[in-house]
């Protein structure tokens, strides 16, 4: 074991053999029924019904439950203090560095083996890219990340939190994200890849969170748009558009971004334009039944800013809508959580939320599996096929039955390293 504060399993593990009572490869219409599974230098090296067991091989008994692929959550915000958000205003970088562990380890433990963290508007400088870094050197165990430093925002759009911090702390801050008009939006956009970003992020509306701004609103223009795209694009770097109102999610679309994030207040017309251009929607639909359901509870609001309240009470009925008009279209769903406006450990939720909400249960999944593989670019990840990078997960029961097994995970390998065994 190396010496970290949470301590990761041997880089280079033995062979490990899974027998499987159950699988779903992260692809197919429904689980495949059982399947042995050789792991091998990370990766997924035989499939079938029985491998070859190398010497010193571990086998590990699986036989009473199903196998997925590792699970993606496409939009986390890690550096939020888990249960007090108000603290991200004030906290220094360590501190978020140091929030995020925790919550980190549960979500691996969880099953969810890489997770997309789309920034916040109070991070400073680049903490999610050192967190990235250090799981990736083993120094902390937690799913694999793909980040998007923070949130680049018009004046006074969703990323402005000038009415949060004391005014030096956010004149220190906002350099790093504030960008209007094409030059200071170059600017920005450059200096996120330069910090070393996966993804470029922007706000093309208001949010709910957000002390200024209005969700229903656009905060950039269609050029302004346009140039944040083309800057990053020209590097090779994907954007991903936080955007709740229909206008938004439209310039978005005509920018030619990634994804869409939200898009909780998108009309027919927006998802169909989505779903022509195969652009993925990450929904996050946990984080509003979260809200919705505690209404009426004051120990939740108290924990809140009270502005998030007022916006959220007047656009409900919006978000009802497109969460119906969402069931019914064809655009690719990506799961994603906002995990960080809620416990971090409580993302898996998303998927009862998804089936409640009329999604089916193969949709949901392959939202967190093959299709947000898809669009993370990592073709190595969310299916079980030979050759596949080793993410590999198991739970009891048939989440195809009861979406609910998806928060009974309790075994977990990434990259072939055994996390969490039953
Ligand atoms: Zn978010």
């Amino acid at each position: 074991m190396k010496k970290s504060l949470i301590l990761v399993p041997d880089a280079d593990p033995m062979p490990v053999v899974l027998p499987c009572g159950n699988a779903w490869d992260g692809r197919a219409d429904k689980p495949q029924g059982p399947v042995e599974i050789l792991v091998k230098d990370r990766k997924i090296a035989e499939m079938g019904k029985k491998v070859t067991r190398p010497d010193g091989a571990k086998v590990i008994d699986l036989s009473q439950r199903i196998v997925t692929p590792g699970f993606i959550d496409c939009h986390v915000h890690m550096t939020i203090p888990p249960s007090n958000f108000s603290r991200m205003f004030t906290d220094s970088q360590a501190r978020g560095f140091l929030h995020a562990f925790e919550p980190l380890g549960k979500m691996l433990m969880n099953g969810f083996t890489t997770v997309r963290d789309v920034g916040t508007s109070a991070t400073w400088n680049y903490v999610t890219v050192d967190l990235r870094d250090a799981i990736n050197q083993g120094m902390i165990a937690g799913p694999r990340m793909i980040v998007a430093p923070h949130i680049i925002s018009s004046t006074g759009g969703h990323g402005d939190m000038s009415g949060t911090l004391s005014p030096e702390l956010w004149a220190a801050m906002k350099s790093s994200n504030i960008a209007d008009g094409p030059d200071e939006i170059q600017r920005v956009v450059r200096d996120e890849i330069k910090g070393g970003a996966d993804w470029v992020k922007c706000a093309a509306t208001g949010g709910f969170f957000s002390p200024t701004s209005d969700p229903g609103f656009s905060t950039y223009t269609q050029e302004e748009l346009n140039i944040l795209v083309k800057t990053a694009h020209d590097q090779g770097v994907p954007v991903c558009v936080h955007a709740y109102g229909d206008e938004a999610v439209k310039r978005a679309l005509n920018a030619g971004v990634d994804s869409i994030e939200h898009g909780n207040m998108a009309s027919v017309e927006a998802l169909e334009m989505m779903a022509e251009k195969g652009i993925c929607i990450i929904p996050t639909q946990y984080t509003f039944e979260d809200t919705l359901t505690n209404l009426d509870n004051a120990a939740y609001w108290a924990a809140r800013p009270p502005w998030e309240f007022r916006k959220i009470v007047f656009y409900a009925p919006a978000i009802k809508t497109t969460i119906k008009n969402l069931a019914g279209s064809r655009v690719k769903i990506a799961f994603g959580t906002d995990a960080g406006m809620f416990p971090h450990e409580d993302n898996w939720k998303e998927f009862p939320t998804m089936v409640k909400n009329g999604i089916s249960p193969l949709r949901a999944l392959l939202s967190a599996t093959s299709t947000a593989a898809g669009l993370l670019r990592r073709p190595d990840l969310g299916t079980l096929a030979v050759g596949k990078t080793a993410d590999i997960i198991a739970m009891p029961g048939d989440p195809f039955l009861d979406i609910n097994v998806t928060g009974r995970v309790d075994f977990v390998m990434k990259e072939g390293k055994i996390y969490r065994l039953p």
